[in-house]
């Protein structure tokens, strides 16, 4: 089965999903952006978590996800992936990009997540170019042979990507 994809202009924070997913940095311990808005808004349940799992298995390495409760957001979970930081080298950010969705949405599967909510990884302090990691994404999304997902919801906060979403899935479904 393959998920339906919707497109969403906003704050991830506010979607109501299984799962929504964070753009965090290798650390765990919260960021600016997305990560920080998360944090902010989650409280610190999602924190003591990130701790708890940094002590046990180290730091997330670029390209994997785990997850965490999603302490007082409107999901239930929040899964945490860690995108590359844009360096120019095409090939080899774009393989870690993809890695962070298809990541989250095997860890997804697993949780029996009906409802996941995806901002646009690594498009912000990470820099890397948006047009390109918005086809990465739709491709891996729309690669992922699932059972249990129903909806992959993409959310953009800002204007740029919500127009080269639009632009990218208007062929596509
Ligand atoms: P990264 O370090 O992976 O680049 P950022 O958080 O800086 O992560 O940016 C990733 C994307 O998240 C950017 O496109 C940014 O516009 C977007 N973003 C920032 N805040 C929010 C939010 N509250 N909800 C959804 N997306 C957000």
């Amino acid at each position: 089965m393959k998920a339906l994809i919707e497109l969403i202009k906003g704050d991830i924070t506010k979607i109501q999903a299984d799962a929504i997913v964070n753009a965090a940095n290798s650390s765990l311990l919260g960021g600016g952006g997305v990560d920080g808005a998360i944090h902010r808004a989650g409280g610190k349940q999602i924190l003591d978590e990130c701790i708890q799992i940094r002590n046990r298995q180290g730091k997330c390495k670029t390209g994997e996800a785990i997850v965490t409760s999603a302490g007082n957001l409107p999901a239930t979970y929040v899964i945490h992936t860690v995108g590359p930081v844009w360096n120019g080298d095409e090939e080899k950010g774009s393989k870690l990009l993809a890695n962070c969705y298809k990541n989250s949405l095997k860890l997804a599967e697993g949780l029996d997540i009906k409802k996941i909510a995806f901002p646009n990884i690594s498009t912000g302090i990470y820099h890397f170019p948006k047009e390109l990691a918005a086809k990465i994404a739709i491709n891996e999304v729309q690669n992922f042979q699932t059972k249990k997902i129903e909806k992959i919801i993409f959310v953009c906060f800002d204007e740029e990507n919500e127009a080269i979403y639009n632009e990218l899935l208007k062929d596509k479904q």
